[in-house]
């Protein structure tokens, strides 16, 4: 009778999660050969085989044991926990073949059965932090140079991988855990997530959502994997979950997407591939740290594990402040957040025009922020407030009735207008008021600054912003599509002169709906202007200029 080898991977350790022809595998084996846990967690499994237990450091005579009852004709079954071939016996038993000059052909049968690697169902235990480029590690240094593993925690850091680290920490090896952490803060935030799960899957699982920085402030041991996130992952409801970039073609809060699924592999859609980046210089419009810094906006939980999610939060706030063409009072649109030890985060200015504001003003801002909120200057004319409160409606209500500017931040539009000669130039200042109430602060696709300049001056350089309007001789000048970042930065271009005063708001509401209706998630102004061609009749014309190639950031 034809001996055969199975080699076997039981998953993690419950019933549940050892696949179907691992159990028929198992069954069907004359003999079992297992380091004892082992053995002893698929128990249930076994009936008159014969069993070779032996002990964790047995590896080698095990696979040796195993090749010599095959050869004999025995149906030997070896397990792993997890995948056997990963740093399971798979390979071993191979290798020991090979020492013998075993062939596929003449040799005995040899199966491998796949099952789950800890990374997996420690992954499943802590939401979804493996979804995109991820490696394991192992930090066991018994049969690796530690050289050499501190190389690959280097190499994964810095190429920002999901890292699953195995065989963390034992009884002797301590140092290894605590090295791995030093390394990987160069690269990563301290507050980076990690995954802690102690016994995936059996009896006394464990699992547990820390940080780069306090992670080893838990309980690691031989049992133990550990899911380092990458800079994208974030902590939602105390669960790990890792994006895999959906965000940058689709809008993840919305029914209908603004990219149809013809359009969602046309080049355009994809600036950041390979064949695009060349020739696209301001790719960096789509970074994901830009993504993450602005498609959140308002209000931020803190990395603890928290009962509501920011960003469902601020979907519905910004939902609310911006319904359509009617749209809600700031005020609703904040109510809407179900405050949970949040910070809440918007943008106040002193009005539309006013670009000064009074003690009592500033004094009311400072007490609300107090010792542990801040107020950060923009470049918008707006102080950015952020402020842990559980009553964000009062802060709202209070500021309001100071007559203070009230705004959402992140990808909404803004109206950007000039002081008016401190007021004096100020005929027309209700057009950029009227601007502000038909579509400042609609939700846009990326953040969109309408300059409003109330001469020909233009000294608050409208023509450099996404659109900008200058008043001159009882008219409108109109500039569609500046480049406001980047180093080839540009100004708009003039489309019209003298526009009628009783056309422009209408004007400027219809080319902001249309952008905010067809243009891809996170595409700039300018791009949608360039991509579409044409808007309300005027036609893009390509800058002739300086070749510049756009800086990532802090190049
Ligand atoms: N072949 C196994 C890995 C064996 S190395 C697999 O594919 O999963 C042993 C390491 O695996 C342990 O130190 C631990 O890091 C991890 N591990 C195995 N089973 C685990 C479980 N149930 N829960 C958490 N980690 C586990």
């Amino acid at each position: 009778m034809a001996g055969k080898l199975l080699i076997i991977g039981f998953g993690p350790g419950s019933f549940e999660q050892i696949t179907k022809r691992a159990r028929e595998a198992i069954e069907e084996s004359e003999i079992i050969i297992g380091y004892n846990t082992y053995v002893d967690l698929i128990a249930g499994l076994l009936s008159d085989q014969q069993i070779v237990r032996t002990g964790m450091t047995e590896e080698v005579s095990r696979a040796q044991e195993a090749v010599r009852q095959a050869k004999q004709g025995k149906k030997v079954a070896v397990i792993s926990s997890g995948d056997a071939g990963v740093y399971g016996m798979a390979g071993l038993v191979y290798e020991v073949l090979m020492e013998q000059g075993w062939t596929r052909e003449k040799g005995v049968e040899v199966e491998v059965i796949p099952g789950v690697s800890a990374v997996h169902s420690a992954g499943s235990l802590l939401g979804a932090p493996i979804m995109h480029d991820s490696c394991t590690i192992s930090l066991s240094d018994h049969l690796t140079p530690w050289e050499l593993i501190a190389k690959r925690v280097e190499a994964a850091g810095m190429a920002d991988f999901v890292i699953a680290l195995y065989n963390p920490r034992s009884g002797r090896r301590t140092r290894q855990i605590v090295e791995t952490q030093r390394i990987l803060l160069k690269y990563r935030s301290p507050d980076t997530p990690v995954g802690i799960v102690k016994s995936a899957y059996r009896d006394r699982q464990h699992v547990v959502v820390s940080t780069l920085e306090d992670m080893l402030n838990h309980d690691i041991g031989m049992l133990t994997t550990i899911i380092i996130g990458n800079s994208a992952t974030k902590i939602y409801d105390g669960l790990m979950i890792t994006p895999r970039g959906y965000q940058r073609k689709y809008t993840l809060g919305a029914e209908t997407q603004p990219l149809k699924p013809h359009q969602r592999l046309k080049a355009e859609a994809e600036p950041w591939a390979l064949d695009q980046v060349s020739e696209e210089s301001d790719w960096e419009d789509f970074r994901d740290d830009e993504f993450e810094e602005e498609a959140t906006p308002i209000l931020k939980t803190s990395p603890e594990p928290a009962a509501l999610s920011s960003l469902q939060l601020a979907t519905e706030a910004l939902r609310l402040v911006s319904q359509g063409n009617e749209k809600a009072s700031l005020d609703e649109g904040f109510s809407a957040i179900t405050a949970t030890q949040s910070i809440f985060e918007f943008a106040v200015s002193p009005g539309i025009a006013n670009k000064k504001m009074t003690a009592a003003q500033l004094c009311a801002l400072g007490e609300i922020v107090g010792e542990r909120g801040d107020i950060e200057y923009s470049p918008h004319h707006q102080l950015i407030v952020r402020v842990q409160t559980d009553s964000p409606n009062q802060i709202t209500e209070e500021l309001s009735a100071l007559g203070l500017l009230l705004s959402p931040i992140g990808d909404v539009a803004q109206i950007k207008a000039c002081d008016f000669c401190d007021l004096e130039k100020g005929e027309s200042i209700p057009y950029a008021e009227a601007i502000h109430n038909r579509i400042g602060n609609l939700e846009v696709p990326k953040e969109l600054k309408i300059g409003f300049n109330g001469c020909g001056m233009a000294c608050y350089g409208a023509v450099s912003q996404d659109i900008g309007i200058v008043y001159r001789k009882e008219k409108f000048d109109l500039f569609l599509g500046g480049k406001t970042v980047g180093r080839n930065a540009h100004a708009a271009q003039p489309v019209a002169e003298g526009i009628a005063p009783e056309e422009l708001v209408d004007l400027v509401g219809r080319i902001v709906e249309r952008y905010q209706k067809e243009g891809h998630p996170n595409e700039r102004f300018h791009k949608f202007f360039k991509r579409v061609k044409e808007i309300e009749g005027y036609r893009h014309q390509e800058m002739v200029g300086f070749v510049i190639e756009n800086a990532a950031c802090g190049d």
